[in-house]
């Protein structure tokens, strides 16, 4: 492991915290996982690539060696991962300080991170929902995923995960999952449920301080807040007619965000 504890203790504290899946994604590694684990295990890397000067890390879920490529370019890395089963996942685009042209380049990976527990921490990068909104806004069906990428130097661990909607606890299903968009990323809020009737939105949660329903556009603040204290539990909002997809954020009392995938809806007649 490259963080500051070994694999066995941090899948230990994970199990304890009642994850029920992990993933280790070592750099350019891939972590030999151990049998027996008290959750179930993805195999994994993060591995690092670069195009011009511009550096990248493609994180790899599913991957059980490191891809078959020599080449550093991140779209070569993606591929080679998607030819091994794999799930590409391009990591922190705010830490890079990616540009949108450096991740409008890139194809056939799933998403970005939006939440990163450790460049949140370390430099106060680790939101980077901007980065998310300007490519959903140029048609980039790209997931949001939110991860702790701990190395255990500081308490950047239990901060940020994935919650996973799969019909097994098992790696084939929880990367089906990922790959489908069947799951929404959270700092600790829950979303147990979005349905959509026509271009009414209900969300239900755990209690919320706000609940956005927000992207495509811009002039329909379609936000519900619990100025009177009492928290947010269930909200329903109608979708401005020129909304053409959305997504929604939940945000509990400490601040702390929890997102849904986008959400692309038929425009309104
Ligand atoms: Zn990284």
């Amino acid at each position: 492991s490259d963080g500051r504890v070994s694999p066995a203790e941090a899948i230990e504290w994970f199990a304890r915290q009642g994850h029920d899946f992990l993933a280790i994604t070592d750099h350019n590694i891939v972590t030999p996982l151990p049998d027996g684990a008290p959750l179930t295990l993805i195999p994994g890397s993060e591995i690092s690539a670069h195009r011009g000067d511009v550096d990248y890390h493609v994180v790899a879920l599913g991957i059980t060696k490191m891809p078959q490529t020599h080449d550093s370019d991140p779209q070569a890395i993606i591929n080679a991962v998607n030819a091994a089963g794999g799930v590409a996942i391009i990591a922190h685009p705010y830490w890079h300080d990616h540009t949108l042209e450096d991740l409008r380049q890139l194809r056939d990976h799933v998403g970005i991170e939006i939440f990163n527990t450790s460049c949140w921490l370390e430099i106060q990068k680790g939101h980077s929902l901007v980065h998310w909104d300007l490519l959903l806004r140029r048609g980039h069906h790209a997931w949001g995923f939110a991860t702790d990428d701990c190395h255990w130097r500081i308490p950047d661990y239990g901060k940020g995960w994935v919650m996973v909607r799969a019909p097994e606890n098992t790696p084939e299903a929880i990367l089906a999952a990922l790959r489908a968009g069947h799951f929404y990323a959270s700092m600790g809020p829950e979303i147990h449920d979005v349905a959509l009737d026509g271009r009414e939105v209900t969300v239900r949660c755990s209690p919320a301080r706000s609940v956005y329903v927000t992207g495509g556009y811009n002039y329909c603040p379609n936000a519900v807040h619990a100025w009177d204290g009492k928290p947010l539990t269930e909200v329903t909002v109608q979708l401005h007619p020129r909304q053409t997809y959305f997504r929604v954020e939940v945000v509990d009392f400490e601040g702390r965000s929890a997102w849904t995938q986008p959400v692309w809806v038929e425009p309104a007649s």
